[in-house]
């Protein structure tokens, strides 16, 4: 006899996790979280290693937000340490405050400056353009030449294997220039990790009466034994579609990860590596995660590479060819009847794990009604 359920979500990373949570607590529908890992949380999932510090499988994983809903919504379910995240750029023998600001000028001129004096050598620095095509066109009207040789040009060559005019400008304009002197990563008000790791929050996340989760659970092999009202799908969506339109490029990550026998390995979690290093960044996560054990810490090496065979598909490629072969499987997506596509494999975006909560959200509103409707509830 085939499982019965309201709603089948496949993925339990954070779109299909608060989906699942949304549909079964506000509106009363039964779901059944399957995900082929062995474990809930998806990219964001962390473990203790031999040495006691938490590290994250898939890269760093530094939650962020601006969005007070998404924030009060996960803090029902673990309590969140504050982490103000700090980067720094190391090439030319020097570690530089990043993204670039005026302490990063200043830096580079040896000196102490004012703001003005900042903007003045910015406007010489800068390359005007008013529509730029192509990330290399944007980083120098914004950033200028000198800030994009020195942090950008090799970084994204190493990060996409492309030069930057190869790629959309959205692959830059990420890297925020700032006129202050903040050294803080990022600006977002709340800048916090979960105690216990991702790993705990998404055993809170899925804890509930309406919610069955099985884990190391491949969809194709127990959708025969399921009959669901609805589907929610947040694997690729090319995947679904059994690729039709060939399948969909995606950038992967090479993790090498190192014991060393101190307290601390860099000044902070994480330093990237613009140069001629084959990594792109080294990360010290003790430096955040907790717990802080005595005398050894670990460092995470992160090189990236094409996906090949077996490999995580971690960023969808920011190129024109991709975008068009995603905008196909997006019209396929809109026609599928009974499915709804979520996360950043459903929709192939890069998304922030904030993003992915504050979309699972509103989705779980439009669709929570009409399927508790359906379901005669
Ligand atoms: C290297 C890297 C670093 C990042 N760092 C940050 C950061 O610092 N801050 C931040 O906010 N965001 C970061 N992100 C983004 C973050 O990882 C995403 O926002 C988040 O993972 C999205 O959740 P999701 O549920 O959409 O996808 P996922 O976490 O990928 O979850 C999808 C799940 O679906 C499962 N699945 C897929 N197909 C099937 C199938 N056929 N059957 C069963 N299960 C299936 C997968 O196993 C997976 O667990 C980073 C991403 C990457 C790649």
């Amino acid at each position: 006899m085939a499982r019965a359920v309201d709603v089948l979500v496949v993925g339990a990373g954070f779109a299909g996790a608060v989906l699942a949570e949304r549909l079964a607590e506000a509106h009363g529908l039964r779901c059944l979280v399957v995900d082929r890992r062995p474990h809930a949380g998806g990219l964001a999932h962390d473990t203790l290693d031999g040495n006691g510090v938490r590290v994250p499988d898939h890269g760093p994983h530094w939650f962020r937000t601006a969005d007070a809903a998404v924030r009060g919504y996960l803090e029902r379910f673990a309590t969140w340490r504050p982490v103000p995240y700090r980067i720094v750029a190391r090439c030319d023998g020097r570690d530089w405050p990043f993204p670039p600001n005026l302490a990063t000028y200043e830096r580079l001129v040896g000196r102490a400056a004012t703001v003005e004096e900042f903007e003045r050598w910015l406007e010489r620095q800068r390359v005007p353009c008013a529509a730029p095509r192509n990330a290399e066109e944007w980083a120098l009207a914004h950033l200028g030449r000198e800030f994009f040789e020195r942090f950008c040009r090799g970084y994204t060559r190493k990060q996409w294997g492309r030069e930057p005019r190869e790629l959309e400008p959205e692959v830059l304009a990420r890297v925020p220039l700032r006129l202050d002197r903040d050294e803080r990563a990022f600006r977002e008000p709340f800048q916090a990790l979960p105690e216990g790791g991702f790993a705990r929050l998404f055993e809170r996340l899925l804890l509930h009466p309406r919610i069955e989760v099985r884990l190391g659970a491949e969809w194709r092999a127990i959708r025969a034994a399921v009959r669901a009202r609805h589907l929610v799908w947040t694997g690729a969506v090319d995947e679904y579609f059994d690729f039709r339109h060939g399948p969909l490029p995606y950038r992967s990550l090479r993790f090498e990860r190192e014991t060393v026998a101190a307290e601390r390995f860099q000044a902070v979690e994480q330093v990237n590596y613009p140069g001629d290093e084959p990594w792109t960044r080294i990360v010290e996560p003790k430096h955040v995660t907790g717990p802080r054990p005595a005398g050894v810490t670990t460092i995470v090496r992160e090189f990236p590479r094409a996906r090949g065979p077996g490999d995580e598909a971690y960023y969808p490629v920011p190129a024109a060819e991709a975008r068009a072969a995603a905008e196909r499987y997006a019209a396929d997506a809109v026609a599928e009847r009974g499915v709804t596509f979520a996360g950043r494999l459903g929709t192939y975006r890069y998304l922030n794990m904030d993003r992915v909560t504050a979309e699972s959200l509103a989705l779980a509103e439009r669709l929570g009604p009409r399927l508790r409707a359906e379901a005669g509830r």
